[in-house]
């Protein structure tokens, strides 16, 4: 496509001084860049100066055009019915999407899904997935189509083909300390999910220490965001707004985290991971046309759990994709840490927290996660938690178990574990673990039922 062409040095002045920038001229500044024809200190400067001074929603939905046509966009209009995602924005034990993906699949809405690995302190689906023997994420678009027309489901990495403006600028924002910016973070995914052929697209959008939201208002913010960009995209979008103060779930690490799914998909599963995955995976299967409420979507889904299909899905999509099914029958067989260790309560008491943040750095010492993008992934590393929040704990009783290959590992994820508890003698305040859902016709406080 012809472009108009612009004064770089006059664009970073604009949004420097506080200006909206025009549609052109994002554009721009997107195209130049991804083609190299703009250096990386002028976008750089720009960066720094649209998270100083933010982007209108306008601006937001040009820039999430820009970095999505810098790329293949999936038709799948082949493929018989709607196709619908769930995208979140990173937490500690968030081990959801290997469960509703296939629930949702087996209630027959197709879900084409394009994760990313660990960030940080932050889990990644691919690292879980490839903690599966064999299972191989790296494939092409025309095998990402077959397994999806095959399967109704398909679990795949980026390629280079899929938004490759956002590849170099999250990589630039990395570096130039302007990733938490909601409009950056919200065109970063949005780019990458619009980019997947999707129908409609359910956000579960964490705030808390383990989130890279800390306030509820950011996460507010962030969700409504995405949703005007989606709806922008002729794309339903519904937020919902969740807790990442403590870990989701009891198991923290690629194999462990498996293993819970594992759980969850023979109807075994801990109740705050369920609560959230039938609420996303109802809600996905509304937006699949498959039901007329989110209501029904949830009975839809907890049939599917209860029955065997969603986990018979499981297996075939695992089986498609290269892994080794034993382990997900037998998960005993599965290789163990070579080390483990008890962390154990100093005084008894009521548990008032168990930081996200602190558990998901633990489990990144202990081997699970990385410190630099070159370093590889120990995938019997983690922590399983015995105590949760609002739980009584007696002095010596096990808060959490560790485990890891590296004994040099332990003091300090011991350390950070003894950081993230507190314990007192009275019972905590109860949190609510989803508190808004946003849609295109507002903010909701939650409520279902
Ligand atoms: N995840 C993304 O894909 N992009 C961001 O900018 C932040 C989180």
């Amino acid at each position: 496509m012809e472009r108009k062409k612009f004064n770089t040095v006059s664009l970073v002045r604009k949004k420097r001084d506080g200006e909206e920038l025009t549609r052109d001229e994002l554009h721009f500044l997107i195209d130049r860049y991804a083609k190299d024809q703009i250096p990386d200190y002028q976008m750089s400067a720009f960066l720094m100066a649209a998270f100083l001074n933010g982007l209108n929603e306008q601006e937001a939905s040009v820039l999430t055009e820009s970095m999505l046509h810098s790329g293949k966009v999936l038709d799948l209009s082949d493929i018989p019915g709607k196709k619908v995602d769930k995208h979140s924005t990173g937490g500690v034990g968030d081990k959801l999407s290997l469960i509703l993906a296939p629930i949702v699949a087996s209630c027959g809405v197709a879900v084409p899904m394009i994760s990313g690995r660990g960030l940080g302190h932050t889990g990644g689906t691919l690292d879980k997935l490839e903690s599966i023997t064999g299972f191989t994420v790296d494939i092409t678009l025309d095998r990402y189509r077959e397994i999806l027309r095959k399967h109704s489901m398909v679990m795949a990495g980026q390629t280079e083909d899929i938004a490759p403006a956002d590849k170099r600028l999250y990589a630039l924002r990395d570096v130039t300390a302007t990733v938490e910016s909601i409009p950056l973070i919200a065109g970063s995914i949005m780019s990458k999910k619009l980019a997947e052929g999707i129908d409609a697209l359910v956000l579960d959008v964490k705030y808390g220490s383990g989130a890279f939201m800390k306030t509820k208002d950011d996460a507010l913010k962030l969700a409504q965001t995405l949703v005007s960009i989606g709806e922008h995209f002729g794309k339903e979008t519904i937020a919902y707004l969740t807790n990442m103060e403590q870990p989701l779930g009891y198991k923290i690490g690629n194999w462990l985290e498996v293993e819970e799914s594992l759980d969850a998909l023979r109807g075994e599963g801990p109740d705050d991971v369920m609560e959230i995955t039938y609420l996303l995976s109802g809600t996905m299967i509304y937006l699949g046309r498959k039901v007329s409420s989110i209501e029904d979507g949830i009975a839809q889904s907890k049939n599917a759990v209860e029955n065997g299909q969603a986990f018979e899905k499981w297996m075939q999509l695992v089986d498609e994709q290269g892994g080794d099914t034993r382990f997900l029958e037998h998960p005993g067989g599965y290789p163990r840490a070579k080390h483990q260790f008890e962390f154990k309560a100093q005084q008894s008491g009521y548990l008032h927290s168990l930081d996200a943040y602190k558990f998901g750095m633990a489990s990144l010492e202990l081997g699970a996660g990385r410190h630099s993008k070159e370093d590889t992934i120990d995938y019997t590393a983690g922590i399983v938690i015995q105590k949760k929040k609002g739980e009584f704990v007696k002095s010596g009783e096990t808060i959490a178990t560790g485990y890891t290959n590296n004994k040099e590992n332990v003091e300090m994820a011991e350390q950070l574990l003894r950081d993230a508890c507190s314990i007192k003698d009275h019972k905590p305040e109860n949190t609510k673990l989803i508190s808004h859902k946003v849609d295109k016709k507002g903010i909701h406080a939650f409520s279902i039922e």
